[in-house]
């Protein structure tokens, strides 16, 4: 595959309400410049990879159909704006479930490069959360956090141990830093 690039959903491409849940598409609002920074990443060459814990659909809040119908929409304005995405992969599951793939595990990631060849050195992860972060780092990659969603918060509390390579202010400038490099 080309260079894929993987990054997280609500808080970084979408406005994360927090304490809550994005429940539906009419809820779903995209972070300011969120749309131009992923056509650039998509024209830079990487193949974007979605990976993001919805939880509130393995502990009941949300039904897994709402997901899907946010999906729907959500890829629709995508190829409307030119952008790519290669794959999406989900958690469902509840947040005390035990399993391997919320992040911070990296059991999505994994999911995501099965039988792929490409350069760890050569991606990223993109997100909002220090669990992010962590996530990015367990699976050998260089991480990019940004300051919406949970990241101003976030960033004031990270542990030396799960550092990110970058923090920026928005997706937006995560994609100018890709650019640059
Ligand atoms: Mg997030
Ligand atoms: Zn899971």
């Amino acid at each position: 595959m080309g260079r894929p690039i993987f990054i997280d959903r609500d808080g970084v491409i979408n406005v994360d309400p927090i304490g809550d849940y994005v429940k539906r598409w009419e809820d779903f609002r995209f972070e300011a410049g969120a749309l131009e920074a992923l056509k650039t990443i998509t024209d830079l060459g990487f193949e974007i990879i979605l990976i993001s814990n919805q939880a509130g659909i393995g502990d009941g809040v949300y039904p897994e159909s709402a997901l899907w119908d946010i999906q729907r929409h959500m890829l629709d304005v995508f190829d409307r704006a030119g952008i790519r995405i290669r794959a999406s992969h989900y958690c469902l599951h509840g947040k005390q479930a035990g399993c391997k793939c919320r992040k911070p595990e990296i059991g999505l990631f994994q999911e995501a490069v099965r039988g792929l060849s490409y350069d760890p050195g050569a991606t990223f992860f993109i997100g909002d959360k220090a669990t992010d972060m962590e996530a990015g780092r367990r699976f050998g990659i260089r991480t990019i956090m940004v300051r919406t969603g949970h990241g101003a918060l976030d960033e004031t509390h990270l542990e030396d141990a799960i550092r990110p390579d970058f923090i920026v202010d928005t997706l937006k400038d995560a994609a100018a830093l890709l650019a640059s490099l």
